[in-house]
């Protein structure tokens, strides 16, 4: 989109009609999924900082970079069938579709099926769980994924991987100790079974869970992210060094190599 063409859409977005919630629904939102006219909502360029983001997005006509762009992702193997990546919304269903043909090459889209805010539906993991996944109220249970609070696609296999892990252990009776809290897993892990924040919120992967490098220098920006990088990888190494080879050997034993 030129920035015309943004700035059109944006204030397309913000007059449109939306579908209120009703009193029984839980309107609190993870800030990770807002829905578009939220943001929009927030300021005329928080969408092109956000989902509508073209850093590294070239135009290869041009050469230039476009104001704001949007990411198809494909749904179907004919490549028929595309959703929008980012956009989820509580505009009604004709604004919807009035609105988003306003959107450069889908002035003629046909709509299979319109945005609705989808919900997430997670267990209090520090109240729930133990610091192995295991629920509190049943020994031998384990969450995993989604369920436990964890937000994402890599972030519910990663916690599947450790439920398993722990299973294992527990089977074999062996011990074993957790991720460190310096890599992401051990993070995200500490996060659904001992946060202290109230409300307890679903979380992705971000290097913000991670604890400041333990250095006294002034790191920029960009060496404190290599700085909690590598050490999360060395840390990772040094843990999975302590595991116990059964675990790793095991024929049903998580596939521990992917998380290399
Ligand atoms: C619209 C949308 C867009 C998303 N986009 C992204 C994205 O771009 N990137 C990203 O990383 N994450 C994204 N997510 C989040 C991601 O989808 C989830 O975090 C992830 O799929 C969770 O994985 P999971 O295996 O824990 O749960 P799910 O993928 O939800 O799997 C749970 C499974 O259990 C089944 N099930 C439920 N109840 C029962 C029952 N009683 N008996 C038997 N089976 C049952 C369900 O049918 C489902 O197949 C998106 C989510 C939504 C809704």
């Amino acid at each position: 989109m030129t920035q015309e063409e943004y700035m059109a859409f944006v204030a397309a977005v913000c007059g449109a009609e939306k579908v209120t919630p009703h009193e029984f629904e839980d309107k609190r939102l993870f800030e990770a999924c807002q829905p578009i006219e939220d943001l929009a909502a927030r300021g005329e360029r928080t969408l092109c900082f956000g989902p509508m983001r073209p850093v590294g997005l070239d135009d290869p006509r041009t050469g230039r970079r476009p104001y704001a762009v949007v990411q198809l992702r494909r749904e179907d193997a004919h490549g028929e069938t595309y959703s929008l990546v980012g956009f989820q919304t509580r505009m009604k269903w004709p604004d919807q579709k009035r609105v988003l043909r306003m959107i450069p090459g889908l002035e003629n889209a046909e709509f299979l099926r319109l945005g609705v805010i989808h919900r997430n539906t997670y267990v209090d993991g520090p109240r729930a769980l133990d610091p192995t996944l295991a629920l509190r109220s049943r020994a031998g249970v384990r969450l995993a994924g989604q369920m436990t609070g964890v937000e994402g696609y890599v972030e519910s296999a990663g916690c599947g991987m450790l439920a398993g892990l722990f299973a294992t252990a527990e089977f074999l009776g062996i011990e074993i100790a957790p991720p460190p809290e310096t890599t992401m897993l051990g993070a995200l892990l500490r996060h659904v079974t001992a946060s202290a924040a109230r409300p307890f919120m679903p979380m992705n992967a971000n290097l913000g869970l991670l604890p400041p490098p333990e250095t006294t220098k002034r790191l920029s920006k960009t060496d404190r992210k290599k700085a909690k990088t590598d050490r999360a990888l060395a840390d990772r190494d040094a843990w999975l060094a302590t595991l116990d080879a059964r675990l790793l050997t095991m024929p049903d034993a998580p596939k521990l190599a992917t998380f290399r």
